[in-house]
């Protein structure tokens, strides 16, 4: 039997369009997912968004909508992703998803029920209206959330309760010893630190009236479950927790769950807290990226610099979008979009590097009318042969780290060895090794073509045509 890979993206917030950021991580997950595939495992990729919560009611009624209606405009904007940067995700899930996500979550909140770690209490605490939660003074630098740079209000009301605390030692025994591994090890630390102070219990549901937009407590019409409680479930709704155990138990526990570092908490500690408390395995990783600032500037709306994935996609199409994020930006960092070091990258790594390797080798071979089609003569090649071993072996490990940046580094420095190959060997002038090693170098191209699936599948694709077409045709015009 086949081996199963699950691998999530966290779910986008509906108050605004997506934004660089996302597609950074959905492009992350994607690579996942699709090397993944390329080892002959199962894979279940899930992305989605997450529609309820008071911030959604207040952008909706800025853009005189209702709710409903606003969410499914931005719910339709994330999923045309898909298409534009050509994710391979299997499935979209919605938290207003009445049929799927709905009864999942009821199921979870009567589990926590049953199990005792649910209880009413009057509460009165900080409640940052950015992180839709009630925080603690650990959460605060200079009396203002530390992620949204805000002061909370101090709110009282009767709410419901998880009781999270009942969970601590047992949660940080589990990162601790990467029962769930969190990568990068400075979030590791960064999370077990924070747990190690001792997990509160946290409120788990609001009242109705003050949070209308939202799921029903099972028992309760007075209350609205917790954004949070609502939306971690997404991750098991979506294979079927409520409504397709046979799904359920194939995919579950999740293999990787792809976050930002803002949400690093409600992934490390509340979600593992839920799932020990329903009984549930626990997901094997949760990988962490940074933000991408641009031009050193953190994204926000009211400095004007967000970019937009669509515009950028028309502008430069959608593999060079994908390469930049990969490659520019380290996996597990903060990195910066410019529309400069964009260029400069599509130019000398694809329109030069790439691009120009496969069209001049092919060039060459419909011109000097070699091969064709016998690649045979290259696999006795044991210089070339090492140089293949090698670049797989390092992709590999790279990629078993989240490395990406590292994964294409070792694909372009087979193009470099490639383009020096040529050089070195000159396949243009009369010699007996012209057919030898124009074959090689096809053998490479068909190596390259075979490592860029996950990270540039249409340019993959295209090499692979132009191989059996004997066509080369510029695959990245170069920008002026
Ligand atoms: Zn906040």
């Amino acid at each position: 039997m086949r081996e199963k890979f699950y691998v999530t993206t966290s779910i986008v917030y509906t108050n605004t369009p997506p934004h660089i950021g996302f597609a950074l991580e959905s492009i992350q997950a994607d690579v996942i997912a699709r090397y993944h595939r390329l080892l002959g495992e199962e894979i279940f990729f899930l992305t989605g968004t997450d529609e309820h919560g008071f911030k959604i009611t207040k952008a909706a009624t800025e853009a005189g909508r209702n709710p409903k209606e606003f969410v499914d405009g931005i719910s339709e904007k994330v999923r045309n992703l898909k298409k534009i940067l050509n994710l391979s995700n299997d499935d979209f899930i919605r938290t207003t998803d009445q049929k799927r996500h709905w009864p999942a979550v009821k199921k979870v909140w009567l589990k926590l029920k049953e199990n005792g770690d649910i209880y009413k209490k009057k509460y009165k605490g900080l409640y940052c209206e950015g992180c839709e939660a009630f925080i603690t003074k650990k959460d605060l630098v200079n009396g203002k959330c530390v992620n949204h740079q805000k002061k909370p209000e101090i709110i009282e009301e009767e709410n419901y309760f998880f009781r999270l605390s009942k969970y601590s030692k047992e949660i940080e025994k589990i990162i601790q010893e990467d029962k769930i591994k969190i990568v990068p090890q400075v979030r590791k630390n960064e999370i077990l630190n924070f747990i190690k102070q001792g997990l509160e219990n946290i409120s788990f549901s609001r009242p109705r009236k003050d949070l209308k937009w939202g799921i029903v407590v099972p028992d309760n019409e007075t209350q609205t479950v917790y954004c949070w409680a609502d939306a971690l479930t997404n991750y098991i709704s979506a294979i079927g927790y409520e409504n397709n155990i046979k799904k359920f138990n194939k995919y579950w526990p999740a293999n990787v769950h792809c976050i930002g570092k803002d949400i690093l908490k409600f992934h490390g500690a509340i979600w593992p807290g839920i799932l020990l408390s329903l009984r549930l395995s626990l997901p094997k990783t949760i990988f962490v990226h940074g933000f991408i600032t641009v031009n050193g500037q953190k994204i926000s709306k009211s400095l004007g610099n967000i970019i937009d994935p669509f515009e950028l996609v028309e502008k430069y199409g959608t593999d060079s979008v994908r390469y930049f994020l990969l490659r520019e930006i380290l996996p597990t960092e903060d990195g910066d979009f410019t529309y400069q070091k964009f260029e400069a990258r599509y130019n000398s790594d694809l329109a030069k590097g790439l691009g120009n390797l496969v069209a001049r080798v092919i060039t060459l071979e419909t011109k000097l009318k070699v091969r064709g089609g016998n690649l045979k003569v290259a696999v006795k090649n044991p210089k070339l042969n090492k140089v293949i071993d090698k670049t797989w072996k390092n992709y590999r490990m790279a990629l078993d780290e989240f490395k990406f940046n590292e994964a294409l580094i070792s694909i372009w420095n087979l193009i470099s060895f490639c383009d020096r190959y040529i050089e070195e060997e000159r396949p243009w002038e009369e010699s007996r090794n012209q057919k030898e090693v124009i074959s090689n170098l096809l053998l490479a191209i068909n190596e390259i073509a075979k490592l860029l699936e996950p990270f540039l599948p249409e340019t993959s694709k295209k090499i692979s045509e132009q191989l059996k077409t004997k066509k080369g045709k510029s695959l990245f015009p170069r920008l002026a």
